[in-house]
């Protein structure tokens, strides 16, 4: 079928749908008419990822993520919002670093909400300043001198929470608006 002959999707958001189309590397996008008439072209995962909430994104906080890393595989199950990166230039303005306590050396240090994310979510334990800090707690544990630390916690930046935990998504019955404020906050000794 010719893409001008593609059949146009009916849309919640948008006055008219077209597509989706193929670009060569193979990546769909829809071309959307808003309602001032103008076109504007959106990858096809954030368009179905917008008709599933019932809303449009914000491309400065929202991006939408496969969750199996094949980015040909766009469905919905397969989708799943996600926070810009935080080293964005738009939100390194905005995020603010997290103090926390060497568990070794007992030093001050920061960290972005986003690293203390990922490190929790990887189960990490302890909160260490550096490689060395983390190292000799290691070799400790190693030598059975020293306990089990706790497992990191989960933070979230203060925007992640606006939009995530207290926003619209907490309708939407987004897994993330499922914590409460108690869950996600950690406790800086
Ligand atoms: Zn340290």
């Amino acid at each position: 079928m010719p893409e001008n002959e593609k059949q146009q999707i009916i849309s919640k958001l948008y006055e008219k749908v077209l597509g989706p189309y193929s670009k060569s590397n193979g990546r769909k996008h829809v071309v959307v008419k808003l309602e001032d008439g103008t076109y504007q072209t959106i990858s096809y995962p954030k368009y179905l990822m917008e008709e599933h909430l019932g809303r449009r994104l914000d491309p400065e906080l929202e991006t939408v993520d496969h969750i199996d890393s094949n980015h040909y595989n766009d469905e919905i199950s397969n989708l799943r919002l996600m926070p810009r990166e935080e080293h964005s230039s738009f939100d390194t303005r905005r995020v603010k670093l997290i103090e926390l306590v060497c568990d070794m050396c007992g030093e001050k240090f920061q960290r972005t909400p986003r690293i203390i994310r990922i490190k929790a979510r990887l189960g990490k334990r302890g909160y260490f300043c550096s490689r060395r800090c983390s190292g000799r707690y290691g070799r400790l544990l190693a030598l059975k001198k020293i306990k089990k630390m706790k497992k990191q916690q989960h933070v979230e930046s203060e925007y992640y929470k606006k939009k995530y935990l207290e926003g619209d998504l907490v309708e939407q019955g987004h897994p993330q608006a499922t914590l409460t404020p108690e869950d996600i906050l950690i406790t800086v000794e």
